[in-house]
């Protein structure tokens, strides 16, 4: 504010003109700022889940929004509310820079929400609706942003309101468009849930209130009945249930052109055809430079057994990665780390076990104080396979992609910079080809040395690869399940189990998959464009923070940003 009167007088003769001017461009961001908050408002009042997740707990922790077809719906025509108050209200060419751009990200949200709802259609495709509750309470027992007993408080009050819900969702489905192999998905999380609604009987025991403890098994109990009758109603789901999943061809390129890749559904094939060749070339050499003689698949089992012997002992390594990953930023000056913020590493639970062979990151929540994420690694579904997916040589860079500086430091940070809008751009290529370009880059500053590192890294590009491959195939309908399955184990020597987890979500997550590398390959793009632009004054920590505390926009808008910010120096 005041830089901003100190050059107004400066301007003495066209004074006048000027303060109208940019009293006009104020007058349109903070109208545009207050609609955006008016209206994440109103989100959070029909859905309080997202409100916790956000990190706004009263009195959102104790209700559970209505489940129902008419509430998918209402959502979209919030959205669409939301864009006519803006374009109503706003003279675009008014807003400052920043707010050009979250405008952009609006834009670009509704659009996939509608193409979600009318096309995608996975509300009334796919009956698991379980996983979000869980993942809800998950969240509610692990982030610390209250008293336990508070917590358990929200916890058992949507425990109790679960049942009703579970009745309005599965009105959804009268339509009979659910998938078979999603319904058969969500028949194994829901016979997984009853046993983590337990463990919670048995984790807050002595640690609240007798009284809620006594309410908390109770909610459990009745629970019971509902999850017995929502197995029955899944199981009588499956006579009718479509065989298909696949997205098509023309919605397949249609999301990508909403995901403004710049790239068609063949080009990235291609890209991730080029990269697996190259891949491949890479790691045979580096196969015969540890162990002349043999096989890759000798070598990469030679590494795979200098491993952990226990499940446990892989917890404890990660943590001391995720520690030496961390200090490795600062040491270094290759990103800014905030010592307030704190990364849990814990077992995932079983309930969404099925769709997380490896390892994943709970993100803090916006508005939360403390910025707090979860970062659970799952135990192999047979104990063999433990060495094989995670193993000394592999340990490090996971810890690096979940931890520091990929997932929890690319949200932490935008959670304390960024505006709320940036994080519904939700660029997927952003936020994996973030976590996998930091995989590469540490090992460049030297975080990892070894040959044997470097060959499970190349292997695990391998892997990313092969998800272009199979995401563009599988989603255009040309490559069976089972296929998929034979192309992950024969390409990454991949445990069949972890293969088919994998197959599994990509059947549900098109145009996922293939943001791994496609975003690592858009951001050394964007990176080479950075340093020619900036020349000797180039540093990577600026462009390592400015990548990290943008939400998730995708690489497209990022690049205005960077623009906005070279613009400034
Ligand atoms: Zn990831």
């Amino acid at each position: 504010m005041e830089q901003t009167s100190a050059r107004l007088i400066s301007l003495k003769g066209n004074r006048i003109r000027s303060l109208s001017r940019v009293e006009e461009k104020m007058d349109a961001d903070k109208k545009f700022e207050k609609i955006n908050w008016e209206m994440l408002q109103k989100f959070m009042d029909k859905n309080p889940e997202m409100a916790t997740f956000l990190g706004f707990h009263d009195p959102y922790d104790k209700l559970l929004g209505d489940a129902s077809l008419k509430a998918v719906y209402e959502n979209l025509e919030l959205l669409e509310e939301w864009r006519r108050k803006i374009e109503e209200n706003i003279d675009y060419d008014s807003l400052s820079d920043n707010n050009k751009i979250d405008w952009k990200v609006l834009d670009r949200a509704h659009n996939l929400w509608k193409f979600g709802f009318y096309e995608r259609r996975m509300h009334e495709r796919d009956p698991e609706g379980l996983e979000g509750i869980g993942s809800l309470i998950f969240i509610m027992l692990l982030r610390e942003y209250a008293p336990l007993e508070k917590r358990v408080e929200g916890i058992v009050s949507r425990l109790e309101k679960l049942p009703l819900s579970l009745e309005q969702f599965r009105t959804r489905f009268e339509k009979s468009l659910q998938v078979k192999l999603w319904t058969e998905i969500a028949i194994e999380k829901c016979q997984r849930i009853p046993p983590f609604f337990q463990f919670l009987v048995g984790a807050t025991k002595g640690r609240i209130s007798d009284q809620l403890h006594q309410r908390l098994q109770k909610a459990v109990a009745n629970l019971n009945q509902s999850l017995k009758e929502q197995l029955e109603w899944l199981n009588s789901l499956l006579p009718n249930a479509k065989t298909e999943w696949a997205m098509g061809k023309e919605k397949f390129e249609k999301l990508l052109e909403l995901r403004q890749l710049g790239m068609t559904a063949g080009e990235i094939y291609q890209l991730g055809v080029k990269y697996l060749k190259e891949l491949k070339e890479e790691r045979a050499r580096l196969a015969q430079e540890i162990a002349p003689g043999k096989s890759v698949e000798e070598v990469l089992k030679q590494i795979q057994e200098n491993a952990p012997k226990t499940f446990e002992e892989v917890l404890d390594l990660t943590r001391n990665e995720v520690e030496r990953a961390k200090q490795f930023l600062t040491d270094n000056e290759i990103a800014t780390v905030d010592e307030r913020d704190v990364l849990h590493v814990v077992e995932t639970p079983a309930f969404i076990a099925p769709l997380i062979p490896f390892a994943a990151l709970w993100i803090p929540g916006q508005f939360e104080k403390v910025q707090e994420g979860i970062y659970t690694v799952t135990r192999p579904k047979d104990a063999k396979d433990l060495s094989k997916d995670a193993n000394y040589a592999s340990i490090p860079s996971t810890a690096v992609h979940e931890g520091y500086p990929g997932h929890f430091l690319q949200t932490a940070r935008s959670n304390r910079s960024g505006s709320f809008v940036r994080h519904m751009g939700a660029g997927t290529e952003t936020i994996e080809g973030w976590a996998h370009y930091c995989e590469e880059m540490m090992r460049e500053h030297g975080f990892l040395t070894s040959k044997e590192s470097r060959l499970m890294q190349v292997n695990e590009m391998i892997w990313r690869a092969v998800r272009i491959i199979v995401d563009v195939k599988l989603s255009q309908g040309e490559m069976g399940f089972d296929e998929a399955v034979d192309m992950l184990i024969k390409e990454t020597g991949m445990s069949k189990n972890g293969a088919v987890a994998e197959v599994r979500r990509y059947t549900q997550s098109p145009g996922q998959p293939l943001s791994y590398l496609l975003g690592k390959h858009l951001i050394l793009q964007l990176r080479d464009e950075v340093k020619e632009k900036m020349g000797a004054k180039y540093d990577e920590r600026f462009f390592h923070d400015t990548m990290t505390e943008n939400g998730y926009l995708p690489i497209a808008l990022l690049r205005d940003v960077f623009d906005m910010r070279l613009a400034e120096m």
